[in-house]
């Protein structure tokens, strides 16, 4: 097979898994995955990337295979004593393990460095098999409008306090990526794009991963320049996104939570959409105007079936 280049836009656990489908249908292809970044934080002083590190740690067979995020092997020790201290945030898990990525990621954005030089160095460890590449390297940061249940008034609280600490609960209004006006893609992905034979939203959360990365101003663009076919996969099998809370998130910006109502929502590329294909879980049905609408399997239970997907996937962007 001829050496392709791959663009993946990708959230965190979704998109990760899908990955290393990607990775094994294509082995001698170069990946370059385009990760979210807008759920990214700062917490006790040290700035975390939860979707880069998803990416990172599962490419990097690094991650615990249980819960689907974090490290493998992790303890809590830290976070336990920093509890003991009363010190907030208490409800996000910082394990020991991953304290390590956050403190030399902190210390790097200090001293200067980009982002996405920052993520090359800490991917050295890993050696994930694809270029792993943040959609900025500017601060942009996903808020949730919500009503406080105490008082009633409508604020905007961080998208991790919104999921993590309220488990999504709290309807949302909106959704803001503050500081998304000051930002750009970053350096590497206007150019994976020009350069792709095939570019592939993951099956990842259309609001708050894909749709955070194609807020980037000039991404989306980018992205509809490239000279390959654009193929989107459903997160959604059914009426319910395979994992998380996807459908918390979707009707807030009026999105039907059906692979019909993200297909629509993505668009037909001919029709100033995203899309020139969109694959759906066997069984499903989507009628999206304009789009060359496939159906396979789409649960990723194991590696076999999440190569099997990306196979379907790299096939459509071939037709
Ligand atoms: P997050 O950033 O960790 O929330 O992860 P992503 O945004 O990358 O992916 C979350 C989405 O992945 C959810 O909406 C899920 O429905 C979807 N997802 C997870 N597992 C599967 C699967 O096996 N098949 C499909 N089609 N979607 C999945
Ligand atoms: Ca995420």
């Amino acid at each position: 097979m001829v050496c392709m280049r791959i663009v993946v836009v990708a959230g965190g656990v979704g998109g990760a898994r899908f990955l290393l489908g990607v990775r094994a249908a294509a082995p001698d292809a170069t990946i370059t995955a385009v990760v979210n970044t807008g759920d990214d934080v700062t917490m006790h002083g040290l700035r975390i990337c939860p979707d880069l590190d998803s990416v990172m740690y599962t490419l990097g067979d690094g991650t615990d295979p249980v819960r689907g995020w974090g490290r493998r092997d992790e303890t809590w020790v830290v976070k336990d004593e920093l509890a003991a201290y009363g010190a907030d945030p208490t409800w996000f898990g910082l394990g020991d393990r991953d304290l390590a990525t956050h403190l030399v990621r902190t210390r790097m954005l200090d001293a200067g460095y980009p982002l996405s030089e920052v993520t090359a160095a800490l991917a050295q460890r890993w050696q994930p098999g694809v270029d792993l590449v943040p959609m900025s390297d500017q601060r942009v940061e996903t808020h949730v409008v919500v009503d406080d249940p105490a008082t009633g008034r409508r604020q905007a609280i961080h998208f991790q306090e919104w999921w993590v600490r309220h488990r999504a609960a709290p309807e949302p209004h909106a959704f803001v990526q503050v500081g998304v006006e000051d930002a750009r893609p970053a350096p590497g992905v206007v150019e994976a794009f020009a350069g792709a034979d095939a570019v592939l939203l993951a099956p990842s959360n259309p609001v708050v991963s894909i749709g955070t990365v194609l807020g980037v101003p000039g991404l989306r663009e980018a992205l509809l320049a490239t000279p390959s076919r654009i193929v989107g996969l459903s997160p959604i099998v059914g009426d319910a996104p395979v994992r998380g809370m996807a459908d918390r998130c979707l009707p807030a910006v009026g999105v039907q939570v059906s692979a019909e109502g993200v297909g629509r929502h993505y668009g037909a590329r001919s029709d100033g959409g995203l899309l020139d294909a969109w694959v759906v879980h066997e069984g499903d049905t989507a009628d999206v105007p304009g789009v060359d609408v496939r159906t396979v399997p789409l649960l990723m239970t194991d590696l076999a079936a999440t190569q099997a997907m990306a196979q379907a996937a790299l096939h459509a962007a071939r037709a």
